[in-house]
């Protein structure tokens, strides 16, 4: 199986469209979706009609639950707040409904698919070193976990109960070891790689790559503007960050 993975669209229809066409040339049997499908761009209800039709697997991420009213939103920062109070109005009753029956883990015998981590999933804790990712993994079940939520691809593996950060965003994977893969953001990189990340998972080929595609930046950056949205949140797109 070829799985395309990819995470964190917000809301930024140029950046997804991108990857759709983008893995078109992947012979991808299936995309998986780990969640934050809205928040932050102006294009919320376009992102949830393409990505149900394109993943056959969709996990929440808490902007989706958030823009539900399933999250509390307290802790949020003042645009991610903003953000997500325009979403609510712009999308429909049916697209609020689809995104609180989202799930927050998917599992199969060979990977797990959450949006944040899975201590609590419902909390949403992210996982940003060695020692987040280990605990992470200490309760991993399956030899593969694909997470999101701080939209930094990283690839982090277990042998010999140590965890090391892979430096390869290109790596091909060993039996014994477990492996946690967050595959960065499509919508809102924050590397500093501006470009739309996705993830490509061969399960024949034992190869995960996290990978990179272009898109219209200055037209996703003139639609939050347009929509009344923080401003930061158009500019930021362009530094990915
Ligand atoms: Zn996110």
């Amino acid at each position: 199986m070829r799985y395309a993975i990819f995470a964190d669209v917000h809301s930024n229809l140029e950046a997804i469209n991108a990857v759709e066409n983008a893995i078109k040339g992947e012979r991808i049997d299936e995309c998986l979706c780990l969640g934050d499908i809205v928040g932050y761009g102006a294009n919320p209800g376009e992102c949830i009609e393409k990505i149900k039709r394109l993943a056959s697997i969709i996990v929440a991420g808490n902007h989706d639950w958030a823009a539900a009213g399933k999250f509390d939103i307290s802790y949020f920062n003042i645009y991610a707040k903003k953000a997500i109070l325009w979403t609510q109005q712009n999308i429909t009753k049916e697209e609020k409904n689809f995104l609180s029956h989202l799930p927050l883990i998917y599992e199969t015998q060979l990977f797990t698919l959450t949006h944040g981590t899975l201590i609590h999933p419902e909390d949403f804790g992210y996982v940003l070193n060695n020692v987040m990712a280990g605990k992470n993994m200490q309760i991993q079940k399956t030899p593969f976990c694909f997470i999101g939520h701080s939209h930094m691809p990283e690839i982090y593996k277990t042998g010999e109960n140590l965890v090391l950060r892979e430096k390869s965003r290109e790596i091909v994977v060993k039996e014994g070891n477990k492996y946690l893969i967050n595959v960065g953001s499509v919508g809102q990189p924050r590397d500093g790689d501006p470009r739309a990340a996705y993830c490509i998972f061969d399960t024949s080929e034992g190869t995960i790559s996290i990978k990179r595609v272009e898109y219209n930046i200055s037209k996703t950056c003139d639609k939050i503007l347009a929509a009344g949205l923080p401003q930061t949140l158009a500019y930021r797109l362009f530094e990915g960050r």
